[in-house]
C-alpha cells in the first residue's frame, strides 16, 4: 500500500568531474568529502585542497549544533522545548533559534501564510516520510487547521523568548532548517579561509567560491519523474545557494495516489497545484530554503511574481506538465539539457 522514500535522495546532483585541471599550474584537483546522516538527511560537504580537509569536522560540528537546538525529532532541543510548552508559556531561545524564528515569521508573512512554521500539527497529522503514515480524515485535517498560524508565534526580542499561545500548537522547521544549517557550515568554512568547497544537506546545495577557482559551478537539477538522478538543466553559480523543493523527495502512495510533504496551509492537504519542483538560487541558503517551500506552496504565477520581485533571488519552477518558468531571464545561469521539459521564457 505505501512506498515511503526518506530525504535521503540527493535531490540535485553535483556535476563534478573528480580530477580536473586547475589553473595555469596544471595540478589535479581532487576531492576531499565527507559525508554524514545528519538532520534527516545524508550531508556532505566536500573541500577541493588537502589542507582545507581538517575544516570539514568544524562544519559538520555547526550542522550538530543547529540540529541540536532546531530538529523536532530530538525531544531536548529548543524548538522541542517551545513545543511542549504550547499553552503555558514563554521560552528561552539562544540568539540562533531566535532569530531562524524571526525570518521565518517574515517569510510567512511574505507569503500570506503559505509558507507557515507553526505547521507542525499538521506534518504531525500527515507524517509523511516516516512509518505509519496514512490518509488523513477531514475531521482531524480541520482540527490541525486551528492550530496552524504563524501570527500567534509569539516573539519577544528583549528577552530572546517566544511563546505558543495554544496547546497543541507546533513549530516546526524542516522547510528552513537544512539551509540554516548549510549557512552555518559554510561560514566556517569561509571563516577558516577555505575558498572552494560544495556543501550538499540531502538537496540544499551551497557552492562555495567559485569552482576550483576557475569560474562557476555547475549544479544539475533533479528530474521530479526519475529517481535515478537524471537532470532537467543545470544552474551555473558561484557563492550561492541552489535549493530544490520536490514532490517526489518525501511522500506515500495509498490506492494509486501519491501524498507528498509539502501541505498546503489552507486545505491542510499536499499542494496539488501542478508543479513538480521549484529550485531557487539565492546567496542566503536559509532563504533559498524557506522559498523554495514558499513558492511551490503560493503556485506557479503567484510565486513567479514574490520571486521576481524579492532581490538577488531566482527560481526554476518545473511543472507537471514538463513546462519551465525562470522567474529572472535565464540568460547564461540556467539551461535546460532535457528535450523531452521545454522552457516557457516567451510567454511570460
Ligand atoms: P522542503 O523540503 O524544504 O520543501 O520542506 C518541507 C518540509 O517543511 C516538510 O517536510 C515539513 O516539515 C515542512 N512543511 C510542509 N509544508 C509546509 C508549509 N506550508 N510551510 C512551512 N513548512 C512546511
Ligand atoms: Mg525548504
Amino acid at each position: 500500500m505505501k512506498s515511503g522514500k526518506t530525504s535521503a535522495t540527493i535531490i540535485l546532483i553535483l556535476i563534478v568531474s573528480l580530477s580536473v585541471s586547475c589553473g595555469g599550474d596544471g595540478a589535479s584537483v581532487q576531492p576531499y568529502s565527507e559525508t554524514r546522516f545528519a538532520l534527516g538527511t545524508t550531508c556532505s560537504i566536500t573541500v577541493y585542497r588537502k589542507k582545507d580537509m581538517k575544516h570539514l569536522g568544524e562544519a559538520f560540528e555547526a550542522v550538530n549544533r543547529v540540529e541540536n537546538l532546531m530538529s523536532v525529532n530530538l525531544e531536548d532541543s529548543e524548538i522541542s522545548g517551545l513545543n511542549n510548552a504550547a499553552g503555558k508559556g514563554r521560552v528561552e531561545l539562544s540568539g540562533e533559534t531566535f532569530s531562524l524564528l524571526e525570518k521565518s515569521k517574515a517569510f510567512a508573512a511574505v507569503s500570506g501564510g503559505a509558507f507557515d512554521p507553526t505547521v507542525g500539527p499538521l506534518v504531525s497529522l500527515w507524517n509523511i516520510g516516516n512509518e505509519g503514515a496514512r490518509v488523513s480524515g477531514r475531521r482531524e485535517i480541520l482540527d490541525a487547521l486551528t492550530l496552524v498560524d504563524y501570527r500567534r508565534l509569539e516573539l519577544f526580542p528583549d528577552t530572546s523568548t517566544a511563546a505558543l499561545p495554544l496547546e497543541g500548537m507546533k513549530v516546526d522547521l524542516g522547510a528552513i532548517a537544512k539551509g540554516y544549517a548549510a549557512d552555518a557550515a559554510v561560514k566556517v568554512l569561509r571563516d577558516a579561509g577555505v575558498p572552494y568547497g560544495i556543501v550538499n544537506f540531502g538537496g540544499n546545495v551551497y557552492a562555495l567560491g567559485e569552482r576550483y577557482g576557475e569560474g562557476p559551478w555547475r549544479i544539475g537539477i533533479q528530474d521530479p519523474e526519475d529517481e535515478r538522478g537524471n537532470y532537467v538543466g543545470i544552474v551555473k553559480i558561484e557563492d550561492q545557494a541552489v535549493v530544490t523543493s520536490g514532490k517526489y523527495e518525501r511522500f506515500f502512495v495509498e490506492d494509486g495516489v501519491r501524498y507528498h510533504h509539502i501541505l498546503s496551509t489552507l486545505d491542510g492537504k499536499p499542494v496539488d497545484n501542478g508543479i513538480a519542483s521549484v529550485t531557487v538560487v539565492d546567496r542566503d541558503s536559509a532563504r533559498a530554503d524557506a522559498f523554495s517551500t514558499l513558492l511551490f506552496v503560493l503556485g506557479l504565477e503567484e510565486g513567479m511574481r514574490l520571486a521576481a520581485e524579492t532581490p538577488y533571488l531566482r527560481a526554476v519552477f518545473i511543472m507537471e506538465d514538463k513546462s519551465v518558468y525562470t522567474s529572472m531571464d535565464p540568460g547564461t545561469w540556467f539551461s535546460i539539457n532535457d528535450d523531452r521539459y521545454t522552457l516557457k521564457g516567451e510567454e511570460r
